[in-house]
């Protein structure tokens, strides 16, 4: 697979053209962010440490009848996918509140969220991406409501695989983020899923595991990234 020119540039992910119809290269850069890319750094690794785990939980779930946009691994933090007209939401599922649901309604942190609560956002950092509801989507002819409820059912079946997954590993997921794209008819999962894009919590010590971790200084970033790619692959 051949790398042609630079098709969209992300705050943490390039995306590139390819010679083949239909895909395209995701590379994981080392860039970090948080706050709407008010905190940014780069970190040393930090791509790869995404990449593998994102490609790691795509084939656990393609296994288990999820359709995603993983084709292959060009290197560690190099990616090929399908290509997909992206559909501008941010599906969030959490299982536990914290974060911004804790912020902005009347949760106790840690609170045990069952059945789980699905969030979906309007993906525009101008606008910070606002929640949205599900007339506010289809008003803005973001997705059909067909597609709305495939994205949906899709998303709790991957909350489930995914938090079985890390629980065998003594590890709570306390809430992640996903996003969809269309090709024809079909909805796939794409972006990725990784320690930028979840909430993972020790069970055992309730230290926090992902990006909490650059967000609010909880300690070394990297070190906590190392360690958490290792229980989830290995
Ligand atoms: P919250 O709404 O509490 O900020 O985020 C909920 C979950 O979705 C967290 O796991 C968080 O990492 C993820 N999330 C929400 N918005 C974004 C985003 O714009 N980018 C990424 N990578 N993850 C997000």
């Amino acid at each position: 697979m051949k790398q042609r020119d630079l098709l969209y540039e992300g705050k943490a992910k390039s995306v590139y053209r390819t010679e083949k119809k239909g895909r395209l290269i995701v590379r994981f850069r080392h860039d970090i962010t948080a706050f709407d890319g008010g905190k940014k750094d780069v970190l040393q690794d930090k791509g790869s440490y995404n990449a593998r785990v994102s490609a790691f939980f795509f084939k656990y779930l393609e296994k288990h009848g999820v359709k995603t946009h993983f084709v292959s691994m060009l290197d560690d933090r190099t990616m090929v996918v399908r290509e997909l007209t992206m559909i501008p939401l941010e599906v969030i599922v959490r299982n536990v509140a914290a974060g911004s649901i804790v912020r902005n309604y009347p949760f106790k942190e840690g609170t045990k969220l069952d059945p789980p609560v699905i969030v979906i956002d309007y993906k525009d950092d101008s606008r910070h991406d606002p929640m949205l509801n599900d007339d506010i989507i289809t008003a803005l002819k973001l997705c059909t409501q067909g597609e709305l409820k495939k994205v949906k059912a899709v998303a709790l079946k991957v909350n489930d695989l995914l938090a079985g997954l890390l629980a065998e590993q003594d590890i709570t997921l306390v809430d992640f983020k996903m996003e969809f794209g269309r090709q024809g008819k079909t909805i796939y999962l794409g972006d990725e899923i990784s320690m930028d894009s979840m909430r993972l919590w020790d069970k055992k010590t309730g230290e926090s595991l992902d990006k909490d971790v650059y967000r609010f200084d909880k300690g070394d970033v990297m070190a906590t990234y190392n360690r958490v790619a290792k229980r989830i692959i290995e």
